[in-house]
């Protein structure tokens, strides 16, 4: 039994499928709402219950869909497009194409489908300079199930970077043989005139290194190549928690998530909500999970690079005796912990 466990888990390590962290898995971490994205996106059925990392990944044809739909960021990319993404993004070059392994046109990558693009890494190839995305005859395909995907990487990707922005950066195309792309004077020089790479001010650096080590490498990229861009190249989209009057900053939501992208915190007298947009994934778990319903869902915002935190008031109360954050308006002046420790004094010294 052990044998055949290190087996699997040896041919987990493998470069041909992606990685799971079930840890992660909106349904490992509750259970009031049914996730289920990648299992309904797989084309093999291979996904059975992602939560206890039950994967026949024998059926995985690496497809890599799982990645781009999860929520949650459950699974990681396969160390072919790893190793293909992080070679396209040391190239120099500003421009890139990414495309579909039906097309017969040229490509710096070739994916399963498109809709196996990570919205991350499309955006990252964007910010180069321009990202074309090739495709053949989606219509006749038999992987034309997985286009939905594809659907919610441009809708999340054109979020990120705006209308404009994508407008200039992105082309989404269908290509066929001898259509390959053009390398321009640009792509060929491009690299010689790259700007200087700033460092973003130290403690923010440490702080983000802190938050962002259990999200995965694509979008932690990303963020580090916003914080080069030059000043004033306007804000970015991302989505983050909305927070309602309802929350009294009780810490649920914080423990929950799982790329602490919430952080509750104390200033002085009052509680706040800090939320990191650049590390959610947009999951909603925390929604799921509130016990006061104080999160009204996952809603699309608008940041400059360099920014990391959006902060709220929340309306708490305060403990008595430990200063933690308690219900607002109610009798009590202490919170549980505190109340717990009174009372067992009290039956220890009557
Ligand atoms: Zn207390």
């Amino acid at each position: 039994m052990i044998g055949k466990m290190l087996v699997k888990e040896a041919m987990n390590a493998g470069a041909a499928h992606p990685q799971l962290s079930s840890g992660r898995c909106i349904d490992a971490r509750q259970a009031k709402e049914k996730c289920g994205l990648c299992a309904g996106v797989c084309p093999k059925g291979a996904i059975i219950a992602p939560q206890n990392g039950r994967i026949d990944w024998d059926l995985c044809v690496g497809c890599e869909l799982c990645t781009s739909v999860c929520p949650a960021e459950a699974f990681s990319l396969t160390a072919d497009t790893r190793a293909a993404a992080q070679r396209l993004l040391g190239d120099g070059r500003s421009s890139h194409v990414v495309g579909c392994r039906m097309t017969q046109a040229g490509a710096d990558m070739k994916l399963w489908c498109l809709g196996s693009l990570r919205w991350e890494l499309a955006a990252r190839l964007a910010l180069e300079g321009r990202l074309e995305l090739v495709h053949g005859d989606c219509e006749a395909c038999e992987r034309r199930g997985s286009l939905p995907c594809f659907d919610k990487t441009i809708e999340r990707l054109r979020h990120f970077l705006g209308e404009e922005r994508y407008a200039r950066m992105v082309s989404v195309g269908r290509r066929e043989a001898g259509e390959g792309r053009e390398v321009t004077r640009r792509d060929l020089f491009g690299g010689l005139f790259r700007r200087g790479r700033e460092q973003p001010p130290k403690e923010q650096q440490a702080q983000q290194e802190k938050l962002s080590s259990e999200v995965e490498g694509v979008r932690l990229s990303l963020v580090r190549r916003m914080d080069r861009l030059p000043e004033g190249e306007g804000t970015f989209g991302f989505v983050s928690p909305s927070f309602t009057d309802k929350c009294w900053a009780c810490g649920i939501c914080e423990r929950i998530c799982p790329n602490r992208a919430i952080e509750m915190e104390k200033r002085g007298e009052e509680w706040t909500v800090a939320c990191y947009p650049s590390l959610c994934t947009g999951c909603g778990t925390c929604g799921v999970i509130c016990p006061e319903k104080a999160i009204d869902g996952v809603i699309p915002i608008r940041i400059e690079p360099g920014v990391r935190r959006v902060v709220v008031h929340v309306n708490a109360g305060v403990c008595a005796d430990c200063g933690a954050a308690i219900k607002p308006g109610s009798a009590d002046t202490l919170c549980i912990r505190c109340k717990a420790k009174a009372r067992s004094k009290r039956r220890i010294n009557p």
